[in-house]
């Protein structure tokens, strides 16, 4: 009796195991399936990125000694090279010698101001952020901007210490190194949509510099369509890292949704299609598109376990956001003071990152900021039709400047990314036979080279 209860347990473990695999395959399939094709001019970009200048931007970061969003920016300090003011005047010159390479193509600007005290502000203090702006062709896609972007402050032990060593080689100088190389790379390029090369302070006080400038972008109306924040993608070199993947965080349900927008989500099921999610998703598919040495992985969480950073700040804001960062953080060499103890190394320290896997990391931002921005308009006001109860389901949507199609995309309730996608020409509505029970959907436009925009959820409309 025993033997063929053995067998059918065997039988048993066999399908389980079996189902697994198929399903990974499957679904490993259906995306490479749905990937857009690799552009050329992108493609071209992506081999510009150099890990030797990501190498020297992250050692000149470390030679200001501290860049505590507290420490100096007087003259003299900013003479001597020390100190978050000479930082900021670096970085600010390193983007007008990218400016000055494209003929002037990139604006270069300042978002200062003043801090009231708070928990890790012990007086009012200044603070700078230092952008570029890549100026869209396109008219009409130019008020779409996409945005990346690393905080330059850094910190040790003690988040108030304003004058001890603070090198912040991976958090962020590596984050700050991203931004930078983006500008450098892209700004040789042009695009109908707006590129912004951000790098924030603050960061380590509060989040300070992007909350600030995430509000004025809010204040202004500006459309920002995506912000991807790098921050810790340093690939510390320790032997439990995986070089070969870079985590994306991404907002489930948004930061800023309205009673109204949770009660949707509530019953539609909702909780994983954010508009962060989308972009995170979207982040994977161009890693799959270029084949990118450090594979994005979507993680569904706002941020690591507890803990925050600056694209929360453009989540607040309702704002599209993601977090980039290392698959695995050496908590010894992150808000430590530069020491040995026990044979131990403490410290953030240029010898402990991986600058080709910053590269790495480079790549992936750049080739999603330049999909996006070489990409038509998400479509708006995508509408699923519910006025009768029925198996087929009916999408509308309205032109998005600058489309030539449009595809509608799919995925079973339970799977992490798009599965099917289904071109439906230049039209502004379709009819699918899917119950709309069973899969969830998403319309994304298209140019005529190929180029996809970011996929919009569709809201029933009754
Ligand atoms: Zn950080």
């Amino acid at each position: 009796m025993i033997a063929p209860r053995i067998s059918l347990i065997f039988a048993l473990l066999a399908t389980l195991l079996s189902s697994v695999p198929y399903r990974t395959v499957a679904l490993a399939a259906a995306t490479e399936n749905i990937a857009p094709p690799a552009d050329p001019q992108i493609t071209a970009a992506l081999a510009d990125i150099s890990a030797q200048r990501i190498q020297a931007n992250i050692e000149k970061l470390v030679s200001f000694q501290t860049r505590l969003t507290l420490s100096a920016q007087d003259p003299d300090s900013i003479k001597a090279g020390h100190g978050i003011g000479a930082a900021r005047e670096w970085i600010k010159a390193e983007f007008e010698s990218y400016s000055r390479a494209c003929g002037g193509c990139l604006e270069v600007k300042t978002d200062s101001f003043t801090e009231n005290p708070a928990d890790r502000i012990p007086k009012p203090t200044a603070i700078t952020n230092i952008y570029a702006v890549l100026n869209g062709t396109d008219p009409e896609n130019a008020k779409r901007i996409v945005l990346v972007t690393g905080h330059y402050d850094s910190r040790n032990g003690d988040t108030l210490d304003a004058t001890g060593i603070a090198p912040g080689a991976n958090d962020d100088g590596s984050g700050t190194a991203v931004s930078l190389e983006c500008a450098r790379v892209l700004s040789k390029l042009k695009f109908p949509g707006t590129i912004i090369f951000l790098t924030v302070a603050g960061e380590e006080q509060g989040l300070n510099g992007s909350a600030h400038f995430a509000k004025m972008a809010k204040d202004q109306g500006w459309d920002i369509e995506a912000a991807l924040n790098n921050d810790i993608v340093g690939g510390d070199r320790s032997p439990q890292q995986n070089p070969a993947i870079v985590r994306v965080f991404s907002e489930g349900v948004p930061l800023a949704a309205t009673d109204a927008e949770l009660r949707r989500i509530r019953n539609l099921g909702g909780e994983n299609d954010s508009a962060s999610r989308q972009l995170a998703r979207y982040v994977a598919e161009v890693g799959r598109t270029y084949q990118t040495a450090a594979k994005p992985l979507v993680v569904f969480r706002l941020d690591r376990y507890l803990r925050g950073g600056d694209h929360i700040s453009f989540n607040e804001q309702g704002y599209a956001a993601v977090r980039l960062t290392e698959y695995r953080e050496d908590y010894n060499h992150q808000h430590q003071n530069v020491r040995t103890e026990n044979g131990i190394e403490y410290g953030d320290v240029p010898k402990f990152v991986n600058f080709d896997y910053v590269a790495n990391v480079a790549r992936v931002n750049a080739a999603t900021l330049a999909s996006l921005a070489s990409a038509p308009a998400s479509p708006a006001k995508v509408r699923l039709q519910t006025k009768q109860l029925e198996n087929d389901s009916t999408l509308t949507w309205e032109a998005a400047p600058g489309a030539a199609s449009y595809e509608v995309l799919w995925r079973d309730t339970a799977s992490p990314e798009w599965e099917q996608a289904k071109s439906v020409g230049n039209g502004t509505h379709t009819m699918l036979p899917l119950s709309k029970d069973n899969v969830i959907f998403a319309v994304r436009a298209l140019d005529s080279a190929g180029h996809r925009s970011l996929p919009v959820v569709p809201q029933p409309e009754r």
